[in-house]
């Protein structure tokens, strides 16, 4: 940790922010300052070219909300911007400094503050991989996590996340009642606390950390079961993804994940390729080890070739089968073609497989490249398309979204880094804007990222 002389800048008094701020720690080592300022926007070309060198003037690690209360005044007073940071591991540079100042590092912040039974309150610097090592002890586990959950931070999934393994039984994660409550500082020079409970904790979903700094959440849990992670073959795609949508059908049979992957997507998982058969695609599924009896046979009906089989292991040095699905297979993909990036799809509940077939006749099979992730949305069993795709231009990529969305297939744009694009709309959700009122008057957290709130000054 430098001292907080060390620190200036022209457009904004830091010097005096990082005098205000005690003892705080603080970082200003350029190299920490650089790998605090990024996360794996570099899976989209554009934002590659839009966002690398974008960079914060400061780290700050609050120890407590204290410290946190001490920083958001500061800031306020100052008028620097702030951007909070938990893993680290957005996608479209959620938690990237794109008006430099200030970047918040929450990892310090990571106590559980209780468990009750199948509730839980957690700070939100905590890693979801070590809330889940914590209430497995009572027989709980988190509804959903990401494919990162041994690098994200619970706060990180609920401000930039959508949903994961344990969405196919339980939703997204903006889906009512899988976010029981949280609590925010605003930024202001009298910072103050809004605890959020029921629906209203919903506002702070996908916020992308523009609307205050949660510094815990409480979180509905999940059964703990013990989990199987299994492989299954196919001869053709298709048969792949119908398996999968029976699996998904099936309320009987309990699991976590069911990711059917066309060929050659399992050629970029370096390390298992005797589990994964040339030119066969593939389903890898989390089931319940009370249900892989029921699991196999629909797998046997639709001739598939189990080609690993075994229980769950989140160990270090081992490699749970979930780190190859959700935005794990694009980030396999890119350690081997660097040509390669993605898009965000939602297919329709109704008509799903024919859907699936009316998009797979539109592209050439070695330019998009299909991969599903069956999740709930709204209650209805459906796809979440998390195609590869071979980049060549911005403006075919451009096309290839407005292929899909032509064809009724809505696509959540992971190319840009501005929130009111990432769905397509004009504005902000009115909700996120007042709230934003409310706990950041001055805009100047996470600033830039919201085009339509107009700050007061
Ligand atoms: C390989 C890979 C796989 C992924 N798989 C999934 C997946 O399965 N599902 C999914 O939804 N996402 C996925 N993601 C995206 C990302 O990993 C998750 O959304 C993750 O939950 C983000 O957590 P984080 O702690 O890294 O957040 P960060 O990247 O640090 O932050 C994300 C956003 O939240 C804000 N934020 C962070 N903490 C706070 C806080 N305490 N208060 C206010 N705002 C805050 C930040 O400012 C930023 O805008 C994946 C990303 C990668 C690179």
């Amino acid at each position: 940790m430098n001292a907080p002389t060390e620190v200036s800048s022209s457009k904004y008094d830091l010097a005096a922010f990082a005098h205000s701020l005690g003892d705080v720690p603080i970082e200003t080592d350029t190299r920490i300052l650089q790998k605090k300022s990024r996360d794996f926007f570099w899976f989209s070309p554009v934002l590659k070219r839009q966002l690398q060198d974008k960079v914060a003037e400061l780290v700050v690690v609050p120890r407590d909300e204290a410290d946190i209360v001490q920083i958001a005044s500061a800031a306020a007073r100052h008028r620097v911007p702030i951007t909070v940071r938990g893993g680290g591991t957005g996608n479209y540079g959620q938690c990237v400094p794109v008006q430099g100042g200030v970047v918040l590092d929450m990892s310090a912040l990571n106590e559980i503050e209780w468990q009750n039974g199948a509730l839980l309150r957690v700070k939100a610097g905590r890693k979801m991989h070590h809330i889940d090592a914590e209430t497995r002890k009572q027989g709980f586990e988190l509804r959903m996590h990401p494919s990162t959950k041994r690098m994200a931070s619970i706060g990180g999934f609920a401000a930039g996340g959508s949903g994961g393994i344990g969405s196919v039984a339980y939703g997204g994660l903006r889906e009512l009642g899988n976010i029981s409550g949280a609590r925010v500082i605003s930024l202001e020079e009298t910072p103050r606390a809004f605890e959020l409970k029921g629906d209203a904790a919903l506002k702070i979903c996908h916020g992308w950390g523009t609307t205050g700094i949660i510094t815990a959440l409480e979180m509905p849990l999940a059964p703990a079961f013990s989990w199987i992670d299994v492989i299954v073959a196919f001869d053709d795609f298709m048969t792949a993804v119908r398996f999968g949508y029976e699996v998904t059908l099936a309320d009987g049979v309990l699991k976590k994940l069911v990711t059917p992957l066309d060929w050659p997507i399992p050629r970029y998982f370096s390390g298992m390729e005797q589990h994964f058969p040339e030119n066969r695609p593939v389903v890898i599924a989390m089931v319940a080890d009370h249900s892989i009896g029921p699991f196999l046979s629909v797998a046997s009906a639709y001739k598939g070739e189990i080609t690993y089989q075994r229980a769950t292991d989140e160990s270090m040095g081992a490699r749970p089968l979930y780190e190859l699905t959700w935005n794990h297979t694009t980030l396999h993909a890119l350690n081997v073609d660097r040509d390669i990036t993605y898009l965000q799809a939602l297919y329709p509940a109704s008509g799903f497989m024919e859907k699936v077939a009316e998009v797979a006749a539109l592209f050439a099979p070695d330019e998009v490249i299909h991969h599903f992730e069956f999740i709930r949305y709204a209650g209805l069993p459906t796809g979440a398309g998390l195609p590869l795709i071979k980049y060549t231009t911005d403006e075919r990529l451009n096309e290839i979204m407005e292929i899909y969305r032509a064809h009724g297939v809505f696509i959540a744009d992971p190319h840009i880094w501005m929130l009111e694009d990432s769905a397509g709309y004009k504005s902000a959700d009115a909700d996120l804007i007042g709230f934003k009122r409310e706990v950041d008057p001055l805009g100047i957290c996470n600033p830039g990222k919201m085009r339509t709130y107009v700050p007061l000054r």
